[in-house]
């Protein structure tokens, strides 16, 4: 018979297990830990087993030393069981706050740089005494063109292809989407009476191949202003503050003739390139001509001017309009028109 089991043995089996239960880290390192000390084959368990050699005295004094021990093996166990679980779930827990992390970064939003280069007009034609109108995308053929001076089969309305949403109706009128912003003059002065000086900022569409400087939606604002004795040289003088305030101080302007026919006489309108300062030497801006076109305008043809209920022999006017996103291309370097509506943010977080 091996030598008879004592007191030692059992308190050494004890140290030994709560040495090595304290460095069990796993679950997998706690079931090998049970395994070994209170398993079937386990030390405590084997060290019971032998109690049947002792003498009855000594059997009831090391069996209940035994069972105590094998009851705070197993407490231990359970509380480093627990304590292991709960280390597990604080790690995969959501609520858990890492303050050395570094934070999430909030992105603000901003307004879209054809928003920005509207306001930043209107509010110039605003400290001149215009007021912002806006008006309907979907337009009668009557106020898109008949009423400025456009009648139906007019070879002008070559330059205005369009999309339009319906069939013709019995009285003859149809629905397009505007080509313009111009249908409000008409629109404005059939409900106001002189005098009248607006801006109307809006989409417009137009059939057309998209390429780097066309698109098919664009915005574009239209001013006009009406009253007694308008001139040309008020038309030049609004102009030319405007072109100064938007481009810089020191800005030429340059009136030509042109052709549209809500206005008579019509006049396009360029600045000096303020990328080359007007010098025109291998300039992108400019194509090297030092000028810089940036809207059309001309007085009220007499036509508009009295379809819209204005006598044309008392009332004078002027009007203009110019494409919001060319101003933005021009003044920020932009090089196709359809970056403003492709929604890239890289781009978009430029202004
Ligand atoms: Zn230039």
């Amino acid at each position: 018979m091996e030598t008879s089991l004592n007191v030692d043995e059992i308190d050494s089996i004890k140290a030994h297990g709560l040495k090595d239960l304290a460095s069990a880290g796993s679950d997998k390192e706690l079931d090998d830990w049970r395994v070994k000390f209170l398993g079937r084959k386990g030390l405590l368990t084997i060290a019971l087993r032998s109690l049947v050699s002792l003498e009855p005295s000594e059997r009831q004094k090391i069996g209940s030393l035994a069972n105590k021990t094998k009851e705070d093996l197993l407490n231990e166990f359970q509380s480093r069981k627990s304590q292991i679980t709960a280390v597990q779930s604080s790690d995969i827990d959501s609520s858990h706050f890492d303050v050395t992390l570094p934070g999430t970064k909030l992105s603000l939003g901003k307004l879209h740089p054809t928003t920005q280069i509207i306001r930043e007009i209107c509010s110039i034609f605003e400290g001149m005494g215009f007021s912002v109108v806006e008006g309907p995308e979907i337009e009668w053929d009557e106020y898109n063109f008949q009423k400025l001076n456009i009648p139906k089969n007019h070879p002008a309305r070559d330059m205005w292809n369009t999309f339009w949403v319906a069939e013709e109706d019995s009285s003859g009128n149809q629905m397009l989407l505007r080509t313009h912003t111009s249908p409000m003059q008409a629109r404005i002065m059939e409900t106001n009476a002189p005098p009248v000086r607006v801006i109307v900022p809006g989409k417009c569409y137009r059939y057309e191949a998209t390429d780097a400087t066309h698109e098919s939606q664009f915005y574009q604002i239209e001013g006009l202003a009406v009253d007694k004795n308008i001139t040309f040289a008020n038309l030049k003088g609004t102009l030319y503050q405007f072109a100064r305030q938007l481009f810089g101080e020191n800005r030429r302007v340059r009136f030509r003739c042109d052709y549209f026919p809500f206005v008579e006489p019509g006049v396009d309108m360029s600045i000096d390139c303020f990328a080359c300062q007007g010098k025109a030497v291998g300039c992108r801006i400019c194509a090297s001509t030092g000028w810089v076109e940036i809207m059309g305008a001309g007085m009220v043809h007499p036509a508009v001017l009295e379809s819209a209920g204005y006598d044309p022999s008392v009332y004078t006017g002027f009007a203009f309009g110019l494409g919001p996103e060319r101003i933005g291309m021009l003044k920020y370097g932009i090089e196709d028109i359809r970056m403003f509506y492709e929604n890239d943010c890289r781009f978009l977080e430029m202004f």
